[in-house]
C-alpha cells in the first residue's frame, strides 16, 4: 500500500494491504501455472488471519491513562514502514496504520511506533499445579503462579477462555478508577473491581511468585505471545531470581521471537490443535506449518523441556487418518519421548452445538500415538478412565507416577529414573 495514499499496488482502493498481497498472488499464480492459481484463489478468499482493527487505537484520555499507568510499553521486533509499522512477533505479521489496533488486540501504532497495550495488567492470575497446563515431567506436584492478559493471536472457535482472548486490553481494565499496585502480601481474596484496575509488573509477578513459594511463573490462559513484552520482561528478571518460566501457547510465534525469549523459558505446553491445514484454518484462524517448524525450533533448544497437546473435536480434529499421520510426524520430528496429551472437548463458544469427544475417539488415539511409538501418552478431561494420566516406565511397564485431577497420588521416580529399573525417565523432575 501506499502508505500516503491508501492505494494499494494493484491499484484497488478500499482494501487491506494483505487483501492486496494475496490479489497481487494470484495474479502472479495465475501466471505461474493452474494448480498454483487454485491453490491462491482459494487462501485468498479465506478470512485473513492478520486482519487489524483500522482506527480503533486508544486516543486522547484513555490513551493518557493508559500511560500514566504504565501499561504501554514499546514493541519488541517489529518493523517501520514509513508511518506504517509491521509487528514480527507472530506469522499474522499485522501491518498498522497510526490509529490501527492489531489482530491480537493488543497492539496499536501511536505516531508510526508500534506499541503494546498489555503490559503490567492481567485480567487472570492465579496459583495453579503444574499438572494443570498440562505438563507431566515438569517438576511434577509444583505450582505456577499464572498469569494472564486480554488477547490472542488465534480466533478459536471453541476457545475456553475467549472472555479474555477476544477481548482488548481496554475491555478487561479500568485504567480511570484509582491504582491499585498488586504486590505481596497477596490478599486472600480480590474483587472483580480490584483485579480491573490491578498493576502487576514484572518485579511485581516475580515477587508474588516468591511469596507464594511458586517454583514457576506460567504465561497461559490467553496466549503469552500476545503479551510477548510483558512476558519476556517478566521471564528475563524472573531468570535473575532462579524461577522458572512456563509458556503455555498456541505456538504460532516468529522464529525469531521465540528464539529471543526462549533464552529465558524453562518449559512449554504447545497446544497441536489439528494435523490438517484447512482445519487450522477453519477451527483456529492460523497456519499449521508454522507450529510445526516451532515444535522443531523448540526440540533444537534443548534447556526447554516441552509437551504436546492435542484436542479432539468431533468432526473437526477427530479423523482416525489424520490423529496417525500426527502421531507419527511427531515421532519422527521430536522423537519418542515427547508427552502427548489428548484432551476431551466440552462443548462451548462457539461449537456449544457439538457433543463432547466420546471416550472411545481417545482411547482409539492413545491406541494410536503408541502404536506410533511414543512413550507418554495422556487422556485429559475425562473423569473414572483408568490410567488416563498415568505414566508407565517405557522400560519395566511399571505405572511410576500416577495423578487424580490435577494431584501426584505416586511417584516412583527417583533422580530422574525409574525406582524399579532404573531407566531414565525423560522431563525434568527437580
Ligand atoms: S503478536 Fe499481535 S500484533 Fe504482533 S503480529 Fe501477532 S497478532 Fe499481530
Amino acid at each position: 500500500m501506499d502508505e500516503q495514499s491508501g492505494v494499494t499496488p494493484c491499484g484497488r482502493k478500499g482494501i487491506t494491504r494483505r487483501e492486496a498481497i494475496n490479489y497481487c498472488l494470484v495474479a502472479a499464480a495465475g501466471v505461474a501455472g493452474g494448480g498454483a492459481t487454485a491453490w491462491m484463489v482459494r487462501n485468498a478468499m479465506r478470512p485473513n488471519p492478520g486482519d487489524v482493527f483500522p482506527g480503533d487505537a486508544p486516543t486522547g484520555e484513555q490513551w493518557r491513562l493508559w500511560q500514566q499507568r504504565g501499561w504501554v510499553k514499546e514493541g519488541y521486533h517489529y518493523l517501520k514502514l514509513g508511518n506504517n509499522v509491521q509487528c514480527k512477533i507472530c506469522p499474522n505479521n499485522c501491518i498498522l496504520a497510526p490509529g490501527d489496533r492489531s489482530h491480537c488486540r493488543n497492539k496499536i501504532n501511536k505516531d508510526g511506533i508500534l506499541y503494546t497495550l498489555a503490559y503490567g495488567n492481567p485480567c487472570a492470575f492465579h496459583l495453579d499445579p503444574v499438572e494443570k497446563k498440562p505438563l507431566f515431567h515438569f517438576l511434577p506436584g509444583s505450582t505456577s503462579f499464572s498469569i494472564a492478559t486480554a488477547g490472542c493471536v488465534f480466533r478459536c472457535l471453541n476457545c475456553q477462555n475467549w472472555e479474555i482472548s477476544q477481548k482488548t486490553p481496554e475491555e478487561t481494565k479500568d485504567a480511570a478508577g484509582p491504582a491499585f499496585r498488586l504486590r505481596p502480601p497477596v490478599p486472600a481474596s480480590l474483587s472483580y473491581q480490584d483485579m480491573t484496575r490491578l498493576s502487576l509488573f514484572p518485579e511485581d509477578v516475580v515477587a508474588v511468585a516468591e511469596s507464594l513459594r511458586a517454583p514457576s511463573i506460567a504465561y497461559t490462559y490467553s496466549d503469552p505471545v500476545a503479551y510477548y513484552e510483558y512476558t519476556y520482561d517478566t521471564c528475563k528478571l524472573a531468570r535473575e531470581k532462579k524461577l522458572k518460566n512456563i509458556l503455555v501457547t498456541c505456538g504460532s510465534i516468529d522464529e525469531r521471537a521465540l528464539r529471543d525469549i526462549g533464552q529465558y523459558v524453562d518449559a512449554a505446553h504447545v497446544d497441536l490443535k489439528g494435523f490438517d491445514e484447512q482445519t487450522y484454518w477453519k477451527l483456529n484462524a492460523g497456519s499449521l506449518r508454522a507450529i510445526l517448524e516451532n515444535l522443531k525450533t523448540l526440540g533444537s533448544m534443548e534447556h526447554i523441556w516441552f509437551e504436546v497437546i492435542n484436542l479432539i473435536i468431533p468432526t473437526y480434529t477427530d479423523n482416525a487418518e489424520m490423529i496417525k499421520r500426527m502421531c507419527g510426524w511427531l515421532a519422527d520430528n521430536l522423537g519418542p519421548d515427547r508427552p502427548l496429551h489428548f484432551s476431551r472437548f466440552q462443548p462451548l463458544y462457539k461449537l456449544a452445538h457439538l457433543p463432547p469427544t466420546p471416550v472411545e475417539t481417545l482411547v482409539r488415539a492413545r491406541d494410536i500415538a503408541r502404536a506410533a511409538g511414543l512413550r507418554y501418552v495422556y487422556i485429559g478431561n475425562v473423569r473414572g478412565l483408568p490410567d488416563a494420566e498415568t505414566t508407565f516406565c517405557p522400560n519395566c511397564r511399571r505405572a511410576i507416577v500416577e495423578r487424580d485431577i490435577f494431584a501426584v497420588t505416586r511417584m516412583d521416580i527417583a533422580g530422574g529414573r525409574c525406582k524399579h529399573c532404573q531407566t531414565r525417565i525423560a522431563g525434568v523432575w527437580g
